[in-house]
């Protein structure tokens, strides 16, 4: 039983960065000084879901069937929450930019997605988030799956994927705004953000 279409296997990466460092420096604006953010950790967070299940998906877990796993779930986004607040309570903000990623990726609301995102509330089967155990038998050896499933996730949008671009669009447009309300095209700022985080 091999996909042939595997599902959500492109990253909306300017879209998740964008909109989540839009909100994080709105949040930042409105705490006046009580907020400090990295936000090259913000960058990483937005995007925690899709390295970990494609992560998965590419190189670790032969029955998964798609780029969202375990990852895109409530349940995991909490226990990652809580682990983060335990190590340092600061860290909330970068658990909150993880789990506004599951927001972003609901571009297409559906029962199925709701069964994935509740997962395993609504239902404990593994196939609610795309994975298939039994999948892995027709597979063929670990690098062939590998390199197939590594094309798939590099591959770039369909090009009458409108909602995918003009998300992609949407955050570039705010990351450019951020650029120029932080003065981010002045080489020093910019250097000094790569090197702190914050601006
Ligand atoms: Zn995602």
């Amino acid at each position: 039983m091999r996909p042939s279409n595997p599902r959500n296997v492109s990253v909306l990466l300017l879209g998740h960065i964008g909109y989540t460092v839009g909100a994080v420096a709105t949040l930042e604006g409105a705490a006046r000084g009580r907020l400090s953010v990295d936000y090259r950790a913000v960058a990483v967070m937005s995007l925690a879901p899709d390295i970990i299940d494609r992560g998965l998906f590419v190189f670790a877990l032969p029955s998964a069937m798609g780029g969202r796993l375990v990852a895109h779930t409530l349940l995991f986004q909490a226990i990652l929450f809580s682990a983060l607040v335990l190590v340092n309570p600061r860290f909330w903000i970068y658990g909150a930019a993880s789990a506004f990623h599951l927001i972003l990726d609901t571009t297409h609301p559906s029962v199925a997605w709701a069964h994935h995102v509740l997962w395993p509330f609504l239902g404990a089967d593994w196939k609610a988030v795309d994975i298939a155990p039994g999948l892995a038998k027709d597979l063929g050896s670990y690098s062939d799956w590998t390199v197939a499933r590594a094309q798939t996730v590099l591959a770039p949008y369909q090009a009458d994927d409108w909602l995918a671009w003009a998300l992609e669009l949407g955050g570039a447009l705010v990351l450019a705004w951020f650029v120029y309300r932080r003065r981010l095209y002045r080489v020093p700022r910019l250097r000094e953000f790569l090197v702190k985080g914050s601006a």
